[in-house]
């Protein structure tokens, strides 16, 4: 696909605005990553014909914006290599194996047909894309409005939801996730290995993701070596509360 057709497509697919998940395709390839000044416009991932392409949006904050909370180094690691890793391979995988999903919903909805390479790294392309966008500097560490009453009402309290949360993050033995996501209107916690997430098909957790933690230690391990649970009550910080209620529907 050429620049035009690329352009073209991401074009349609803002106009049509007909997916879930975060942006994963951008046409602005050129931008810096990590610089403010060029942080992507949020919108669908491309739904059209021709091969899905992920592509990595920059990174919407600086490396250092997340700080102290999240350190820059491991903010540069993790976008620059792990993330820009996962998307590369996806990429990979949907060419080698002629995967022919119209978007990541589709792809995650069909991922058992598919190899363990499509699945890790198609999640890790799209659960990343995620991360980034619910993170920012300048976040009060707390929600408001109906992401509040809808916490409120599955939890009894937002301290009930923290901890419950951070309890499905520390049980997650090894690698992966956890998450918050909507099913039929109710909101659950759970957790995901690996790089699942509960759009796909066989998850052990699934539902609409509202919010997810990587609890890999690639995310941590830098700034807070083994202590997961330091990382994960410093998170709470630079949590974004108003994207997670931009996807609570
Ligand atoms: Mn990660």
């Amino acid at each position: 696909m050429d620049r035009k057709q690329f352009l073209t497509r991401s074009l349609k697919a803002t106009m049509g605005a007909v997916v879930a998940g975060p942006v994963i395709l951008h046409a602005n390839s050129c931008a810096s990553p990590g610089d403010p000044q060029n942080a992507p416009e949020i919108g669908p991932s491309i739904a059209g014909t021709g091969p899905l392409v992920f592509a990595q949006a920059p990174l919407p904050y600086a490396f250092a914006a997340l700080e102290p909370h999240i350190d820059a180094r491991t903010m540069e690691l993790h976008y620059s290599k792990h993330h820009a890793g996962y998307v590369k391979k996806i990429n990979e995988a949907i060419a080698e194996e002629k995967i022919d999903a119209s978007d990541e919903v589709d792809l995650f909805a069909r991922i058992p047909s598919w190899s363990a390479k499509a699945r890790n790294n198609g999640g890790g392309a799209w659960n990343h894309d995620l991360f980034w966008k619910l993170m920012g500097p300048g976040n009060t560490g707390t929600p408001n409005g109906k992401v509040l009453d809808a916490i409120n009402a599955s939890f009894g309290s937002f301290d009930g939801f923290k901890e419950a949360f951070t309890d499905a993050a520390m049980k997650r033995f090894g690698s992966g996730w956890a998450w918050l996501v909507e099913q039929e209107g109710k909101l659950v916690i759970g957790s995901t290995p690996n790089q699942d997430n509960p759009l796909m098909a066989d998850a052990e957790l699934r539902g609409k993701p509202l919010l997810g933690l990587d609890v890999w230690e690639h995310a941590y391990y830098l700034n807070y070596q083994n202590k997961r649970n330091d990382y994960v009550t410093a998170w709470w910080s630079v949590v974004d509360w108003d994207v997670v209620a931009g996807r609570l529907g």
